[in-house]
């Protein structure tokens, strides 16, 4: 079933979206790495694989629904960053835009009557909901380490192990 040219479109605004959060990803590891906290790079640079992989399964999705896939423009991302948790703070607003486009989209292929797209926008819900939470439980043990320099070398050397998934 082919879609609506308005859920294409919105799809496809999608595409742009998760690739910018990979540039925004990828600018957050960049800074990280230049403050010499690359266990905290290394979980950013994750990120960004992962914001790219989203990026590639809704350009599956328009093509596979016979659909035509259209790139927007990217900005360049943010570059200066006060601190870890400000870096933090600042994906956490990243993930809760991008959480508001995907239930947006969710809501768009209801009213479009569009059964194909809900199980793949289901899926992107669910990740949300998990990449807010991974990102709130940072800032929480950021807020814990306050200034204090051993803890934040800790919580880097955890990040750092974590893998690309
Ligand atoms: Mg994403």
């Amino acid at each position: 079933m082919s879609m609506s040219k308005k859920l294409e479109a919105a799809l496809n605004k999608q595409i742009t979206t998760e690739l910018s959060a990979a540039y925004g990803y990828l600018a957050m590891a960049a800074w990280c790495d230049m403050e010499n906290l690359g266990g905290f790079a290394k979980w950013f640079k994750v990120q960004h694989h992962e914001e790219f992989e989203h990026a590639m399964k809704f350009y599956e999705h328009v093509l596979d629904r016979g659909g035509k896939v259209e790139f927007g423009k990217l900005d360049a991302p943010p570059a200066k960053y006060d601190s870890p948790k400000d870096v933090m703070k600042r994906a956490l607003v990243m993930e809760q835009t991008n959480t508001k486009c995907i239930t947006d989209l969710y809501e768009l292929a209801l009213k479009e009557g569009d059964v194909m797209a809900q199980p793949m926008l289901m899926w992107f819900i669910n990740e949300q909901i998990e990449e807010e939470k991974s990102v709130s439980d940072i800032i929480a043990l950021l807020e814990m380490a306050g200034d204090n320099k051993s803890a934040l070398l800790m919580l880097n050397g955890k990040l750092g192990e974590r893998a690309k998934s």
